[in-house]
């Protein structure tokens, strides 16, 4: 079918920029943008349907480009030990940590691990979420990562909602690998990926690098079998400590290098080579009152494209609003709101290889739009999380979750 949706603003996000189109018009036909512009360039059409959008802004819809979205149980119960003085090691004894988590998940069915996904993507979707990657990592041994990337993909089946499945089987050691990481390493190359891969379920590959997860020397081993399938790869890189983990994915055309707060300028020279997006995760730097800032400076200056995420997990960001993460980002990290914007929209769907279809509103591109009542964009990243009055488009269809 062919649409006219009238006046409305449309910040664009074209060029990761707002490229603002006061009083704009938008054609679509079928599933995709077939115009947009101001109203007055109209062209002639011939659409069956036309809606209103009574002054509303338009964005992309909001892209939540890393996330690890399906778990068992959670850890507010660890939350509230900590917060009464329990030590790391007294929670560990109490069975908490992500050991915890991988726990849970195990012995969660499918459809469970399923229930309690959707009932945390609604309110990512209610803000304006039409685009979510969901990362396996909690599994850790063939079967139960492969339960938690159907789950992922079924998600995206019963929710309006576009998931990508990212796997990450190389997040933590496995209790039963306790000593032996780089067994671990070869069961995640020569198995697990592998029939993961063949089975449809891995979008891309990331792992974490880390003195508490892998070595750079595991992950390259890990990125040269992903590449091997083909498959893209992504990296959670110089969150806690300096590794360098962030060149070695640019060294690999990585989608993205995650966290950051310890890069150097080398490693953002590296990513700017490579075309590797920044993602930043302010959830996670607020839960562990984390001090060291991205190198925002080196970033900006060397041109590294930047991206926001929610981080959403059960341990370090359990954060169900990724325009909250908007505003963390502008506070924590100084990035102006249309930075922040860009982050959630254009480079955000650069994080996930979607950009040809997402990010951005243009010609040839999904019809995926927020129509936001607002009276700047600024004002999705001036409010401290809770609902802004919208209406969701997805693929041309007005979809109802907020
Ligand atoms: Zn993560």
């Amino acid at each position: 079918m062919k649409q006219l949706w009238h006046n409305c603003h449309a910040a664009t996000m074209v060029g990761g920029k707002y490229s603002i189109i006061e009083d704009a018009a938008v054609l679509t036909d079928g599933e995709r943008i077939s115009w947009i512009g101001p109203r007055a360039e109209l062209p002639a059409h011939d659409a069956q349907r036309s809606h209103d959008l009574d002054g509303a802004w338009l964005t992309p819809g909001l892209i939540d480009c890393h996330t690890h979205l399906v778990f068992g149980g959670d850890r507010s119960a660890e939350f509230e030990m900590r917060l009464e003085g329990a030590s790391y090691a007294e929670i560990a004894a109490a069975g908490g940590g992500i050991a915890s988590t991988v726990r849970a998940t195990r012995e969660a069915s499918e459809d469970d691990l399923l229930s309690s996904a959707v009932r945390r993507a609604r309110p990512l979707l209610a803000d304006g979420v039409t685009v979510l990657e969901i990362k396996s990592g909690y599994g850790l041994d063939l079967t139960s990562e492969r339960k938690m990337l159907r789950v992922a993909r079924r998600l995206g089946e019963v929710l309006p909602v576009t998931v990508r499945t990212t796997c990450l089987s190389a997040h933590a050691l496995p209790p039963e690998y306790a000593g032996r990481a780089d067994d671990y390493i070869d069961l995640i190359c020569s198995e697990i990926l592998p029939a993961l891969a063949a089975e449809g379920l891995v979008d891309a590959v990331d792992a974490f690098c880390e003195h508490l997860a892998f070595s750079p020397a595991q992950v390259d081993r890990v990125f040269k079998a992903a590449k091997a399938l083909g498959l893209p790869v992504k990296l959670h890189a110089e969150q806690l400590s300096s590794l360098h983990g962030s060149s070695l994915a640019a060294r690999y055309q990585a989608l993205s290098a995650d966290h950051l707060e310890y890069m150097t300028e080398e490693d953002a020279i590296a990513m700017a080579a490579a075309g590797t997006v920044a993602v930043l995760l302010p959830g996670a730097f607020f839960v562990l009152r984390e001090t060291q800032l991205p190198p925002m400076d080196a970033l900006r200056k060397h041109g590294v494209a930047i991206a926001l995420a929610s981080d959403l997990n059960p341990g370090t960001s359990p954060a169900l609003s990724l325009r909250l993460m908007l505003n963390m980002g502008c506070t924590a990290f100084r990035l102006t709101p249309e930075e922040a914007l860009a982050g959630v929209t254009l480079y955000a769907a650069r994080a996930l290889g979607l950009e040809a279809d997402h990010g951005s509103l243009e010609a040839g591109k999904l019809a995926d739009f927020v129509a936001w009542d607002i009276q700047r964009p600024a004002e999705l990243a001036y409010w401290l999380g809770g609902d802004l009055p919208k209406r969701i488009i997805r693929h041309a269809e007005e979809i109802t979750c907020g």
